[in-house]
């Protein structure tokens, strides 16, 4: 057999493919994309030193707010309080608040609402909640008892910027998909101006999920929520309690790498990198990170969509003024 006859399959079968150019280089005159980082408040001294460090290395990055969680159940009142209220104080970072419906009376989530107005935080993450694991939700008696109740809530103590969750795979309690989706319709028009998406890794379900939201009169914006997964056992976990679909290629990628931290690390950054380019290929030019209190993969991903630090900046900028002298 000839040379020419054993390669011809494959080069046949290479040739037959669909051509597919590479995602478009991002625009270098468009603006750098919009970034938000989710923190949740840290629980030890250890965890404590881990988040200040990541916000430390994030904050050049200049997003436009900061997030921090509302445990579930309310859990994490005072933590996520004292990390909100050290965000206002201590940097120039614009913090956001999760506050949760569950377990409180309307007076004590006023209270809080109103506490965080009076220490100049301005932004409410608005959201019912998860009830503790293992019970179902139930509203507090006196309580609000939807997302969409405290948001109009929020609207009646002052003039928060809210933003609420929205769920691209359907909240996993939601009697239908339409129903969830007139739902997100009640909080927008309740007064939140922004929505962040739970995470998704088929990007695909996102892009149709906003078609579906246009249609159904929805003009806000619907802000991609970005998890990079470098844990991926315990992100399908947790998926499965979100209702998060998880591909089966994701599970091959990450096959066989369970001892290999520095494989899983490049590979986490790579997928959520094909992730967000893909979006921004699509025109989504706002991001919403799910940082887990690590800095690396979202600094890193944060790069790639051409997201430059400060220092970065001022450094380009120095080395162009001494091009010029
Ligand atoms: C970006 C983001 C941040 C989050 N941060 C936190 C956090 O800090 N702390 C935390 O505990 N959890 C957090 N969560 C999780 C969230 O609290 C849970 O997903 C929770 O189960 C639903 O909250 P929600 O605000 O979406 O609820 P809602 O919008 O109130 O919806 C909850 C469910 O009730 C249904 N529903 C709404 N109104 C009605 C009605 N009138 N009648 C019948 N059904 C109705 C909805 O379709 C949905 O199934 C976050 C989720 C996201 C996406």
């Amino acid at each position: 057999m000839s040379n020419m006859t054993r390669i011809a399959p494959t080069l046949r079968r290479w040739l037959a493919g669909e051509r597919i150019g590479p995602l478009p280089p991002p625009d270098s005159a468009a603006p750098a994309p919009l970034l938000s980082f989710e923190f949740f408040p840290p629980k030890t001294e250890v965890l404590e030193q881990q988040l200040w460090a990541c916000i430390k290395r994030l904050a050049p990055l200049a997003p436009r707010f900061v997030s921090v969680t509302y445990g579930a159940g309310g859990s994490t009142h005072e933590r996520t309080h004292a990390t909100v209220l050290r965000l206002a104080r201590e940097t120039d970072l614009v913090p956001a608040a999760h506050l949760t419906c569950v377990g409180a009376s309307r007076d004590d989530v006023n209270a809080v609402a109103q506490g965080y107005w009076e220490a100049g935080v301005r932004h409410i993450v608005a959201l019912r909640g998860d009830a503790p694991i293992g019970t179902e939700y139930a509203p507090h008696p006196g309580g609000y008892a939807y997302a969409s109740d405290l948001v109009a809530g929020l609207r009646q103590i002052a003039d928060f910027e809210i933003s609420v969750a929205a769920y691209p795979e359907t909240h996993p309690s939601a009697s239908s998909s339409e129903a969830d989706l007139d739902n997100l319709k009640r909080k927008l028009d309740s007064g939140a101006t922004r929505a962040i998406t739970q995470y998704f890794f088929d990007t695909s379900i996102y892009l149709r999920f906003l078609e579906r939201c246009l249609v159904a009169g929805i003009t806000a914006p619907i802000v991609p929520g970005i998890m990079p997964v470098s844990n991926y056992e315990q992100a399908a976990r947790f998926s499965a309690i979100c209702g998060t679909s998880v591909p089966r290629w994701l599970g091959h990628l990450f096959e066989g790498t369970e001892n290999d931290p520095e494989i899983r690390r490049i590979v986490a950054a790579i997928v959520a990198a094909e992730q967000v380019r893909t979006l921004q290929a699509n025109g989504i030019d706002e991001f919403h990170f799910y940082t887990l209190n690590r800095p690396e993969l979202t600094y890193a991903i944060a790069r790639i969509l051409g997201v430059r630090s400060k220092n970065d900046r001022r450094a380009n900028g120095k080395e162009r003024s001494n091009l010029l002298m």
